[in-house]
């Protein structure tokens, strides 16, 4: 049997795989299809990590959601109900908050794991259906500072540079704030091939990660500290005469500004401030300057902060001052991470942007996408509340009272979860759609069934720029409905004006016409296009458009063509270390898991290869609080407590702890993240806080 070929519904990398039919006879219970790689997929070129290899058992959960669920009351359970009635009252109740409070009163949250089609609806769904402002999603949990810095930088935020085989072909690769070696296990392989071909991997990470083992030097900052790094390692290119001055010149504009910010950086001043030794940067920035074609990738880490446009900023520069960016097989790019990150930010569900990765408050893009929605742009909204200022707004005197919410499980994943759950609370109605009783969906008023994504057809575009088709292998269970099926249902219920497909390939259509003439333009593809090819970059203006597989070769789309240095400087952490709370914390990611959790939890061999909260701290930390490999620990910051289990290795710094943030209840590493929030990007700083441990019970 052929099989259907598609792709991971886990991380940005989308993996190809092919889903094939279980035998009949097949064991009860057993996943209906069984996944193998594709080779043809130059993502992934025939690798899966755990994750990806036991996907197809999220389609086989014992907790799936085949009925929509609805409760009279607050404290009542969660009862099964038909659709009509579970969308009658959902359709009822945003009438009457509408009409006594305005449109504003009901909020959208949206998810970087919806498809573009998805994502697309759902914005349209907000801005018409709804006419509210609110708006936003939880890619801005992800790589909002990386997207911010790219379009001060170059007039456009695109992922990776080029096709993620390039970097197998770069003499040097610097990655600032990724664990790819655990988060996407096959992207590894273009960095192995890169080192086997004598490249060198510099990896920038306070933690010996599973990636920085693999790599040719290791820079292991202080958290919080990465902005002053980059902006040292600049000091040293120019100090040592390593600049690509006539790139520079033709390229570039702002430099003497920049040159004049990173003047104070210099290198002990920088090891005072990061802790890594100067050799260590001196050996790096020669490492880059030596290579014909270079990376400067940044991830997770040099992003979730309060000053994370700045940081990644400073990471740009640097790239721009070696003449990276906008040279074939080189550049600047960010490692997105949800499965449509990228396409998630593009078309339309931010707070600030409409389809084609457009800005919402740009009169010509308003007029463009209203022509396409059949409505009138001054009725669309303006700029709503970003992520974090959404949820913090929920339920309070002149926020919004209820909320509907796609793919997305902030109780676990935003910061300061419990001042989350509050304000969730605080709800006149919250409706979650999803395919499994996340931790949010147990305290909806109403919760909707999904289809997920080996029962939906649509395309995702992948960290690289790529747009993918997903294809449908296997229909939903009985009683499901697609997301596309419920806003369209929604939107018909509520009167709303212009055409509402739920079929995929009609939304994709429309979604084109959309995107027309913006930075995101996918005019030039269809379903059958982006099949026949393996995906095709954006923007592609025409059907014989060939796609821009590399965007900035000939010019950056700025004003004046040129790429923006912009100086910036090193601020420090929103909260430091003090008596009370004496040790950093950082959180992130480990291979068993995936964000939230809540579907990775429901895997048998994922729970078992990572069954709980952990801490990781240093033994010499351990022997001063007198706590053992194995010991509960409760860790305590300014905004609560969380407890989990004590993890030592000398991978860490002594002055830092690192939790992952997948696991609920108790064990929430975002119980106590700061959501102190970058003033561009609004990005919360996920990355650094103080803390303290003591000794706790057993969870
Ligand atoms: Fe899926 Fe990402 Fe793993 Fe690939 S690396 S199999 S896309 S989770």
């Amino acid at each position: 049997m052929i099989g259907t070929p598609t792709h991971c519904p886990y991380c940005a990398l989308q993996c190809g795989m092919t889903l094939r039919l279980a035998a009949p006879g097949s064991p009860p219970g057993s996943p209906p299809v069984e996944v193998t790689p594709r080779d043809d997929v130059p993502a992934n070129q025939g690798g899966l990590c755990r994750k990806g290899w036991t996907s197809a058992e999220l389609l086989t959960v014992p907790d799936r959601l085949t009925a929509p669920l609805k409760r009279e009351s607050r404290d009542a359970p969660l009862q099964p109900c038909t659709w009509d009635e579970a969308l009658g009252r959902v359709a009822a109740e945003l009438r009457a908050l509408r009409a006594a409070h305005g449109p504003d009163a009901v909020a959208v949250f949206g998810g970087g794991a919806l498809t573009n089609e998805k994502a697309y609806t759902l914005g349209k769904f907000a801005r018409v259906a709804l006419g509210t402002s609110q708006i936003d999603y939880n890619g801005r949990f992800c790589m909002s500072s990386a997207a911010a810095a790219a379009g001060r930088a170059f007039g456009m935020d695109r992922g990776l540079p080029g096709p993620v085989t390039d970097l197998a072909e770069s003499g040097a690769v610097l990655l600032a704030g990724g664990n790819v070696a655990e988060t996407m296990p096959p992207f590894m392989r273009h960095l192995t091939a890169m080192r086997d071909r004598g490249g060198a991997l510099i990896v920038v990470d306070p933690r010996r990660s599973a990636t920085a083992r693999q790599a040719d030097l290791h820079l292991q900052p202080l958290p919080g500290t990465d902005l002053a790094l980059a902006n040292g390692l600049l000091h040293l290119v120019l100090a040592e005469n390593l600049a690509d001055h006539a790139y520079i010149a033709a390229r570039t504009t702002g430099f003497d500004a920049a040159r004049t910010a990173v003047n104070s950086y210099w290198p002990d001043r920088v090891e005072r401030i990061t802790g890594v030794p100067v050799p260590a940067m001196r050996e790096a920035v020669r490492l880059l300057a030596a290579a014909d074609r270079a990376h400067v990738l940044t991830g997770r880490g040099a992003e979730q902060h309060a000053h994370g446009t700045d940081t990644v900023t400073a990471f740009i520069n640097l790239a721009l001052a070696l003449g990276l960016p906008g040279r074939a097989g080189s550049g600047y790019g960010c490692l997105t991470g949800q499965g449509n990150g990228q396409g998630g930010r593009e078309h339309g569900q931010k707070a600030d942007q409409l389809p084609g990765y457009r800005r919402i408050d740009d009169p010509a893009a308003r007029a463009h996408v209203a022509r396409v929605w059949g409505v009138d742009p001054d009725a669309l909204p303006g700029p709503g509340r970003s992520a974090h200022e959404l949820l913090s707004a929920l339920g309070g005197p002149a926020g919004p009272r209820a909320l509907l919410l796609f793919g997305s499980n902030p109780v676990v994943s935003a910061p300061d979860a419990a001042a989350v759950e509050e304000r969730l609370a605080a709800l006149d109605l919250l409706v979650v759609a999803d395919f499994v009783p996340s931790e949010t969906a147990a305290r909806a008023d109403v919760v909707l069934p999904a289809a997920q994504w080996a029962e939906e057809s649509g395309t995702m575009t992948n960290l690289e720029g790529r747009v993918l088709r997903r294809r449908r292998a296997l229909g939903p269970p009985e009683g499901v409905r697609t997301d596309l099926a419920v806003l369209a249902d929604l939107a018909r219920r509520l009167d709303a004006p212009g055409d509402w497909p739920d079929d995929p390939a009609e939304v994709f259509a429309e979604l084109r016409r959309a995107s027309a003439g913006g930075p995101a333009d996918y005019s030039g593809m269809d379903y059958g296009r982006i099949e026949r090819e393996g995906g095709v970059f954006w923007p592609c203006p025409a059907p014989d458009h060939p796609g821009t597989p590399r965007p900035f070769l000939d010019r950056f789309p700025t004003p004046d063509g040129r790429a923006r240095f912009v100086p910036v400087g090193h601020r420090g952490p929103e909260e430091e270390v003090d008596a009370d709370y004496p040790v950093y914390l950082t959180t992130g990611r480990v291979l068993a898991q995936y964000q939230s959790g809540a579907q990775t939890r429901r895997v048998p061999a994922l729970a078992e290869a990572e069954p709980g909260p952990f801490v990781e701290l240093h033994p010499d930390l351990a022997g001063r609080l007198e706590l053992e490999d194995g010991d509960a620990v409760r860790v305590r910051s300014r905004r609560g407590a969380a407890v989990a289990t004590a993890r030592l290795t000398d991978a860490i710094r002594p002055d830092t702890v690192f939790m992952p943030f997948h696991w609920a209840g108790e064990g929430r590493a975002n119980l106590l993240t700061n959501p102190a929030l970058d003033p561009v990007s609004r990005m919360p700083e996920f990355k650094v806080c103080a803390v303290r441990l003591e000794p706790a019970a057993r969870p």
